[in-house]
């Protein structure tokens, strides 16, 4: 494995050498000057699979830089190091994210080994999870999808943060493609909203996820089920009928579905919007204000619109203990959602760390990669055994 420095600070040039040596990483190259590094990738871009690049620079500096890995479609890892404050730091991660390099971590200098061994733990990761990422499909091909039979629910577990107990899960969908593997929904909701597939789709999905609450009810478990809807989907009138229907159809109490809306989608129609949700929790669904804190609804509309349960979003959540901007703007949200009567839900907890600070901040419940990621419908009563277990030597 080939690693590039690039720092204009020659004792941290020397001390990350001497820590990636120490970790098994031969092959270090150190360059003082961006451009220098620059040129070397211009000969190969594929010569490195790992660049550490500082961002306060003469000449040009790491953002720079970032934009000339990005010309180059550099496709190794990347860690970024400074000693700018946390922000400058995050935001670059941010930036270096939106342009789809594949960021481990940035880290403030002084660099501890520890750290760096922290952020390159994960190189050792598995890659492509989604062997289909970045392709796209046609309209036909999701059509056919949708009718035939193609996509699948998985679920995630929800947990109760007080007690542990396991009381919902929230329906993810799955293309399982003849040919790609299984596709991440990102890659194919946006084709449905832009082509008029999503209500076929949310119909699949939500009758799907109704019929397995009936199975789980049979067996024993009482669990809340979760169905993400789109904006597209309220605007058809008849939306709260269908679904009180098909509740109907399943047979289980209209108190364990949730919808959750996206908290951006509310705006482009927040009359029809308001029309169709009122509508829904007259019929006892409830619905849950999704991936809060990204969109822009305004604080009447929250007051406006009887949600039941806001959903902080993920972007919110991983490392909010330890990061004190986060922490403010996670407080204010579950503040907000408590004093208007709603369930708090964090999602995107990945470690412990995580799943302590919420608790000890008072948010309800807990959802994330560190209780479990989501799985095929039939792993479930196993895992909640597991989970259970778990739980008690916490
Ligand atoms: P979402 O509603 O915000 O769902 C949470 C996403 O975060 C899921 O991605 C989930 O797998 C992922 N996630 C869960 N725990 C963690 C964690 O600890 N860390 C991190 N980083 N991520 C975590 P997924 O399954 O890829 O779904 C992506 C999005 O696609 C969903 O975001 C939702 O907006 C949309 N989606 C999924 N299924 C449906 C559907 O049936 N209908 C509609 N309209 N949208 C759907
Ligand atoms: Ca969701
Ligand atoms: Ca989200």
């Amino acid at each position: 494995m080939k690693v590039l420095l690039v720092d204009d600070d020659r004792f941290a040039l020397k001390l990350h050498t001497r820590l990636l040596v120490n970790f098994g990483f031969g092959n270090v190259v150190a360059h003082e000057h961006a451009t220098d590094a620059v040129a070397l990738l211009e000969c190969d871009t594929q010569a490195f699979d790992l660049i550490l690049c500082d961002l306060q620079m003469p000449g040009m500096d790491g953002v720079e830089f970032i934009r000339q890995l990005v010309r180059l479609s550099y496709a190794g890892a990347l860690v970024l190091v400074s000693g700018e404050d946390a922000r400058i730091l995050q935001t670059a991660e941010k930036l270096s994210k939106a342009h789809r390099l594949n960021v481990l971590g940035a880290l403030k200098k002084p660099v501890s080994p520890e750290q760096l061994q922290q952020v390159l733990k994960y190189h050792q990761r598995p890659a492509a999870k989604w062997p289909s990422a970045g392709k796209t499909y046609s309209r036909e091909a999701l059509s056919q999808a949708i009718s035939g039979d193609e996509l699948v629910n998985y679920y995630q577990p929800k947990v109760n943060l007080v007690s542990g107990i396991v009381t919902g899960v929230e329906t993810l969908v799955r293309w399982r493609h003849p040919v790609d593997g299984l596709v991440c929904p990102d890659q194919f909701i946006g084709l449905a909203e832009e082509t008029g597939l999503i209500d076929d789709l949310t119909r699949v999905v939500l009758s799907g996820a109704l019929r397995q609450a009936r199975i789980w009810q049979d067996a024993g478990l009482q669990l809340c089920v979760a169905v993400n809807v789109s904006m597209d989907n309220l605007i058809s009138l008849d939306f709260p009928d269908f679904v009180a229907q098909k509740v109907l159809e399943a047979g289980v109490p209209p108190t364990s579905l949730i919808l959750e809306v996206t908290e951006s989608q509310l705006m482009s129609d927040p009359l029809m919007a308001l029309d169709i949700l009122t509508r829904l929790r007259l019929k006892r669904i409830s619905l849950s204000i999704d991936d809060f804190g990204t969109g822009h609804s305004s604080l009447a509309q929250l007051r406006d619109i009887p949600f039941d349960e806001l959903k902080v979003d993920k972007s919110f959540v991983h490392g909010v203990g330890r990061d004190p901007s986060l922490r403010t703007l996670f407080d204010a949200s579950l503040g907000m959602g408590r004093q208007l009567g709603m369930k708090t839900v964090a999602e995107g907890v990945e470690d412990r760390e995580d799943w302590d600070f919420l608790r000890s901040a008072g948010c309800d419940t807990a959802q994330g990669y560190f209780i479990a990621k989501p799985m095929m419908a039939a792993a479930l009563p196993c895992w909640i055994e597991e989970w259970e277990e778990r739980y008690d030597n916490f």
